[in-house]
């Protein structure tokens, strides 16, 4: 598997390079709303540590970055109003991946809604 590249968006998003409206951090984790939502409060739940993705993480990263993912979407289903979540998360470019930092999506579902299409 590719090296990780320090160069990718999420990791200038965590050095503070470029900017991104926050919602929540820890020690560990970072959470920000992505810029192309496909559903109303979509966010996306990063590790502050370098991990390429799924394939790539280590046990810890990946507990702390679910806890993170269960936290914030039990404050989402009353800050977006919604019923439901979906989460997403791609692996490697063949897998739907387009930036190359470890990210969960966490997309705020309505009853009986759809998720707009990426982009
Ligand atoms: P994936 O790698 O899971 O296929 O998709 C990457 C996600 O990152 C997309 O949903 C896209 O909208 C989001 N994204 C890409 N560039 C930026 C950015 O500069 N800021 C934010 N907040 N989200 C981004």
């Amino acid at each position: 598997m590719t090296q990780y590249d320090s160069d990718n968006i999420f990791a200038k998003i965590l050095r503070g390079e470029i900017p991104a409206h926050r919602i929540y951090e820890d020690e560990a984790t970072f959470v920000f709303m992505d810029i192309m939502p496909r559903a109303d409060g979509h966010m996306l739940v990063i590790p502050k540590t370098p991990c390429r993705n799924m394939l790539d993480a280590s046990p810890e990263q990946l507990a702390a970055v679910m806890a993170t993912v269960q936290k914030i979407s039990h404050a989402a289903l009353e800050a977006f109003d919604a019923q439901g979540i979906t989460l997403q998360q791609f692996n490697e470019a063949a897998g739907g991946q387009e930036v190359f930092h470890l990210h969960f999506h966490i997309l705020p579902r309505r009853d009986g809604d759809a998720l707009r299409p990426p982009g």
